[in-house]
């Protein structure tokens, strides 16, 4: 059975150390340049989206998760607060709306600023036990993609399909193939904020945007604060689980008093959408080293291109090569010594999207012949345009390792 766990150290993407502590993965440089890949890839998308990116720290005072509810609500799957001196308490923060809604409090806002999209990909903390943690699908150190939409009510609809359209644009440039999308809703067991009306008018809200979309209603599944749109993907081993989400919130708004000035000068209370366009960096890598068996689409492989001289008398010229890939952004690596069949092979293994090899007659005329990962073999061209392929392709943002013709 594929398993991410069992990838991520063939490939070197990431180790769990007994010692650093069980769901506290670290990500080795293999692991880290494909991740930074993807964040770099959203973070433009975003900005792209209007989001306005912020920085806020992993840990907050105790009386800010008792305004935002979480203390009240959500506290069994915090780590306890520490304690500094009678009066200072610190909590790792669980979620990161508490902060943003900082943000928006910062100063006075206006209707014309609205929505105002208030991103970050940001840490946060939940104390699961130890016995569900495994691999990079259940930590207790989570890196989120996060963004919390301050809108006037009636821009709630167009903001929720704008950002379920931003959602499928993500996915389809990771590869992610979503099982089904959940509408999720209060279950008779559990405590919720908020009245009646507030969450009536939640749900009326999502299920407007959702029209046309195959949904499955999910009584119970609610964060504590509202009624939200789950994206869900499942696993190798067949568990399934949230990639996505857009989630109502009409109660933290009240609780930290947020407000803005509408058209007529009266002060007028905002509506807060939180939304992760793609989840969890690490929930998303174990299900895409799952999806794609290792190997990822070029733009994110932790290296695109390997250079192989036939002997050392090709030297020079791979790494002059190399020092051109190097230049024109590729993540690339020369790879020397041993047979060529044991390193094409060893880069197979390695799913290198690209392998370049330099013989005689290559180094000759300054040109290279490319392996695709896929096994197809191109004929010699000239390094500078093997170079070109390679970065039109990650550019490109493809699945596939050829330009369209
Ligand atoms: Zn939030």
């Amino acid at each position: 059975m594929i398993d991410h766990r069992r990838l991520g150290r063939e490939l070197e993407l990431f180790v769990s150390d007994p010692l650093a502590g069980a769901g506290l993965p670290i990500w080795l440089p293999a692991g880290a340049a494909a991740r930074h890949a993807v964040e770099e890839y959203v973070r433009e998308l975003e900005r792209r989206a209007g989001y306005r990116h912020v920085y806020s720290p992993p840990l907050g005072k105790r009386e800010l998760f008792e305004r935002s509810g979480h203390l009240g609500y959500f506290a069994d799957d915090m780590f306890p607060p520490m304690r500094l001196s009678a009066d200072d308490e610190f909590v790792l923060r669980p979620a990161l709306c508490p902060h943003h809604a900082l943000v928006f409090a910062a100063r006075g806002r206006s209707y014309r600023e609205l929505p105002l999209r208030v991103a970050e990909l940001g840490g946060m903390y939940r104390a699961e036990r130890s016995g569900v943690l495994g691999g990079l699908s259940r930590v207790r150190a989570i890196s989120l993609n996060d963004a919390h939409n301050f809108c006037a009510l009636e821009q709630v609809g167009d903001e929720v399909r704008e950002i379920l359209r931003l959602i499928r644009e993500a996915h389809a440039a990771l590869g992610v193939r979503p099982a089904g999308f959940r509408l999720s809703l209060r279950g008779p067991d559990q405590r919720y904020v908020g009245d009646e009306a507030g969450w009536a008018r939640a749900e009326e809200l999502l299920r407007a945007a959702l029209d046309g979309v195959d949904v499955v209603e999910a009584p119970g599944e609610a964060a504590f604060y509202g009624p939200k749109i789950d994206i869900q993907i499942v696993d190798a081993g067949g568990r399934e689980s949230t990639i996505s989400t857009v989630q109502l919130d009409f109660d933290k708004p009240e609780r930290f008093d947020l407000s803005y000035t509408d058209s007529d000068g009266r002060r007028q209370r905002p509506v807060m959408v939180h939304r992760s366009l793609v989840g969890s960096m690490e929930r998303l890598f174990a299900y895409l080293i799952e999806v794609h068996e290792g190997a990822f689409p070029a733009w994110y492989a932790p290296v695109q291109l390997v250079l192989l001289p036939v002997d050392d008398a090709q030297a020079d010229a791979v790494h002059r090569l190399s020092r051109e890939a190097e230049a024109a952004g590729l993540r690339v690596e020369v790879d020397e010594p041993g047979s060529l069949g044991a390193r094409i092979r060893d880069a197979a293994r390695r799913r290198v999207p690209y392998v370049g090899v330099v013989g005689a007659r290559e180094a000759a005329d300054g040109s290279v012949s490319l392996r695709l990962r896929d096994g197809r073999v191109l004929a010699p061209m000239p390094a500078a345009e093997a170079v070109g392929l390679v970065g039109a392709v990650v550019a490109s943002r493809s699945v596939d390792l050829l330009p369209p013709a």
